[in-house]
């Protein structure tokens, strides 16, 4: 049985998509829970009463993850408002479309920034705020493993990138008693990859033959996320419908 009652919990863009749904699962399971999002206001607020509905806490919190600064500042007032923080979910991300060849090396910066240093920072923000029995959850991508068409190139050296991140940090916080694993979902119904109009390529892929909704994601990082995943850790959990099968 899943129990996260008493934790605190720390989810960075959950707006939307799959870190709305994460956020939502882990106070459905007894966690308060601060959130960042970007742009998105008014949907964040939407999260946040949908947190309050089920009896849980919620800050939404707005912080570029491309900014260092915010970042520190997120994790701070998460761990003031909500008196620490237990659990960390790194969930915002960009998308690349386009070859190496066409790349701006602008958007190239900010997807590394975003995808890739701001968990980085997080994880390196929230550490001393974990104690014994604390999480660190990442959500990758299969494109981390298998990149089975052209076009995501550099999106998927970020997510790579995620894997050695999560497998490193579980050995520098497995003495602490801190687990760190990594969710790597397939296509998921979002804004980001939306199920419909040009989708169907992705969704031959799969053995399942369709795409995740956000909740079928959340569900593996409450698991991970909580005292039941307690020998789990420098773990890569893939929710693809088996698309890397
Ligand atoms: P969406 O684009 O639907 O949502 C992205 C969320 O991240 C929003 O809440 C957005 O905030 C926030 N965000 C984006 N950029 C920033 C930033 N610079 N600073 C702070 N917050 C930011 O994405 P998904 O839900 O589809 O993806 C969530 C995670 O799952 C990502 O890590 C993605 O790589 C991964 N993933 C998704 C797959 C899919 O098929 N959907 C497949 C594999 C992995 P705002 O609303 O304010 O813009």
């Amino acid at each position: 049985m899943i129990d996260l009652n008493g934790k605190r919990a720390l989810v960075t863009g959950a707006s939307r998509g799959i870190g709305a749904a994460i956020a939502l699962a882990l106070a459905e399971n007894g966690a308060d829970v601060a959130f960042t999002y970007q742009h998105s206001a008014e949907k964040a607020e939407a999260v946040a009463k949908r947190i309050e509905s089920v009896g849980r806490r919620a800050i939404a919190i707005e912080a570029d993850s491309a900014d260092p600064g915010a970042i520190a500042r997120a994790v701070n007032r998460a761990a003031d408002v909500l008196g620490g923080i237990d659990i960390l979910v790194n969930s915002a991300a960009i998308g690349n479309a386009g070859t190496i060849a066409d790349m701006d090396m602008g958007h190239y910066q900010a997807l590394m920034d975003i995808n890739v240093r701001a968990p980085v920072l997080y994880a390196k923000a929230v550490m001393p705020h974990l104690g014994e029995g604390g999480r660190i959850v990442t959500i990758g991508s299969v494109l981390g493993e298998r990149v089975p068409f052209p076009g995501v190139t550099a999106y998927a050296m970020s997510k790579a990138a995620l894997n050695a991140l999560t497998r490193g940090l579980s050995r520098e916080l497995g003495p602490r008693g801190i687990t760190v694993n990594l969710v790597q979902p397939g296509p998921t119904d979002t804004d980001a990859n939306p199920a419909d109009g040009a989708a169907d390529f992705q969704r031959s892929l799969t053995s399942l033959g369709r795409y995740a909704e956000p909740r079928e994601i959340a569900s593996a990082v409450v698991f991970l996320a909580s005292p039941a995943a307690s020998m789990i850790t420098g773990a890569i959990l893939t929710a693809d419908g088996g698309a890397i099968a």
